[in-house]
C-alpha cells in the first residue's frame, strides 16, 4: 500500500484524475463487477462526460471498494479520483451531509468523552485498539481478544476510540486530518509504537497515515501465536458445506492478513472451500463508501453479488461492519466468534448486539477497562476541531 502523510493526502488537484483522463481506453474491463459503474460508464466517460455538478453528487454513489484499481490493465486509481470528487464537494459546500447524520453521530459519539477510553499500563507500548462496531456489538469477544493479547504482552494498552474513516470517506478531510492527528499525536507523545487492530477500517486509516508506527492485524498477531482454538468435542461443523472467507475491501491488497484469517480457521480445523471474488478481487458486501444512506438498492446489489459467490455455504469475515451487512441476507459470521466462542457460535447461537444496546455494551467496556487497568495513564478524548 502506497504511504503518504496527512498533509499529502488530499490535493486541490487530482493527480489521479488527469490520468484516467491521459491513460484510461475506456476498455470497461472495471465495470465488469461495479454496479456503480455499470450504472455510469467508465471512469474516463464520467470525468469527461458529465457535468462537474452531476460528478460531484455521484462520486457519493461509489462504495470506494478499490476493485476497479486492481483490475484497471493501466493501473489507474478511480477510486482515488472518486474520493477527491468527494472532498471538493463538501469543501465548496455542494453536498448536503445531513443525509448522513445517522453514521456521522455514531463517529461523533465513538470520539466523545463519554465513549473514549485510553488506558495506557506503565512501560506499555503497543495497543490494542478494537475501533467502534466489535466492541457494540461483541463486547464479550472484544474482552476475551484483549485478554488473549494481554497474555502475550502484559503491558498492552487498549483504546477505544473511532478512527474518523466515515468523515474521511465522505471527503471531511479538514475534520479528519484534525481528529485523527491529534489522537495520533497523544499516542506518540506516551511512546506508543505498536497497534494493533481488528477492524479493517481503522486498519488502513493507520497503515496509510501512521507510516511512524508498527501495525498489524490481532490476526497475524494470534495466528503467529499458534493458539489453540478448538471446538469442544473435537468436531468438525461445516463439513459437509465447507465455509467461504470474505475479504473486507480494505484488506484486498494485504496477503498476509488474508492468510492469517484461513490459517486461523483451518487451524480450527474448518473445511474453507473457494469462492469467486475473495482476496485481491473481493466485492464490497454493500456498506463501503456510506451508498446505503443515499441510494440503498444500489448498496443492496453489492449484498446480492457477494451472497451469489457464496451460494448456500456461510461466510465468515474479519470486519464486524461486513459481517453485520451480510447477515442480513446470508448466513456470515465474524471469525472472532468463532475463535472465542466455536460451539456457540457454529451452533447459531451467538447473537451480535444490535441498536440502541450496542452503545450500552460500549460503557460497560469502559468501565471494565477502568476496573482492570488501574494505575494506567487514562484518558478521556475531550477534543473537537473549529469546523
Ligand atoms: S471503488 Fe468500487 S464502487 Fe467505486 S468505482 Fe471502483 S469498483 Fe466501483
Ligand atoms: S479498467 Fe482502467 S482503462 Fe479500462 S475503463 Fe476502467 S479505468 Fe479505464
Amino acid at each position: 500500500m502506497k504511504q503518504v502523510t496527512l498533509s499529502d493526502r488530499f490535493e486541490p488537484m487530482s493527480p489521479v484524475a488527469t490520468d484516467i483522463l491521459e491513460k484510461c481506453t475506456n476498455c470497461g474491463i472495471c465495470q465488469v463487477q461495479c454496479v456503480f459503474l455499470t450504472r455510469y460508464g467508465t471512469p474516463k466517460e464520467i470525468l469527461t462526460g458529465l457535468s462537474p455538478a452531476k460528478q460531484h453528487s455521484i462520486a457519493f454513489e461509489c462504495s470506494l471498494c478499490g476493485l476497479c484499481q486492481t483490475v484497471c490493465p493501466e493501473n489507474l486509481d478511480p477510486v482515488e479520483a472518486f474520493l477527491n470528487l468527494r472532498s471538493d464537494a463538501v469543501n465548496n459546500n455542494l453536498i448536503d451531509l445531513s443525509k448522513y447524520s445517522t453514521i456521522l453521530g455514531y463517529e461523533k459519539k465513538g470520539t466523545s468523552a463519554l465513549f473514549s477510553c485510553y488506558a495506557l499500563p506503565q512501560g506499555c507500548d503497543t495497543i490494542f485498539f478494537p475501533g467502534c462496531t466489535l466492541p457494540g456489538t461483541r463486547p464479550k469477544t472484544t474482552w476475551r481478544l484483549f485478554e488473549t493479547l494481554k497474555a502475550l504482552k502484559p503491558n498492552l494498552g487498549i483504546v477505544l476510540d473511532c478512527c474518523t474513516k466515515p468523515s474521511h470517506d465522505l471527503g471531511r478531510e479538514t475534520y479528519f486530518q484534525s481528529m485523527f492527528g491529534e489522537m495520533l499525536n497523544f499516542l506518540q507523545t506516551h511512546r506508543i509504537k505498536r497497534i494493533w487492530l481488528a477492524c479493517p477500517n481503522c486498519y488502513k486509516v493507520f497503515k496509510t497515515y501512521a507510516p511512524q508506527m508498527s501495525i498489524e492485524t490481532v490476526y497475524e498477531v494470534i495466528d503467529s501465536t499458534g493458539l489453540p482454538h478448538r471446538f469442544a468435542d473435537g468436531s468438525r461443523p461445516f463439513e459437509d458445506t465447507p465455509l467461504v472467507v470474505h475479504d473486507p475491501c480494505p484488506m484486498r491488497d494485504d496477503a498476509l492478513v488474508q492468510d492469517s484469517v484461513r490459517s486461523l480457521l483451518t487451524g480450527m480445523n474448518l473445511s474453507i472451500g473457494k469462492m469467486a471474488f475473495e482476496k485481491k478481487k473481493t466485492l464490497c458486501c454493500g456498506e463501503g463508501g456510506a451508498v446505503g444512506f443515499i441510494d440503498p438498492e444500489l448498496a443492496g446489489t453489492w449484498t446480492q453479488k457477494r451472497k451469489k459467490s457464496a451460494g448456500r455455504r456461510p461466510i465468515v469475515t474479519y470486519c464486524a461492519g461486513c459481517a453485520g451487512f451480510l447477515n442480513r441476507t446470508t448466513t456470515t459470521f465474524h471469525i472472532l466468534d468463532l475463535l472465542f466462542f466455536p460451539d456457540k457460535t457454529a451452533a447459531g447461537r451467538f447473537k451480535a448486539a444490535k441498536a440502541p444496546f450496542t452503545y450500552f455494551y460500549r460503557l460497560s467496556l469502559k468501565r471494565k477497562i477502568k476496573k482492570n487497568l488501574p494505575g494506567a495513564v487514562f484518558r478521556e478524548r475531550n477534543y473537537r476541531p473549529t469546523e
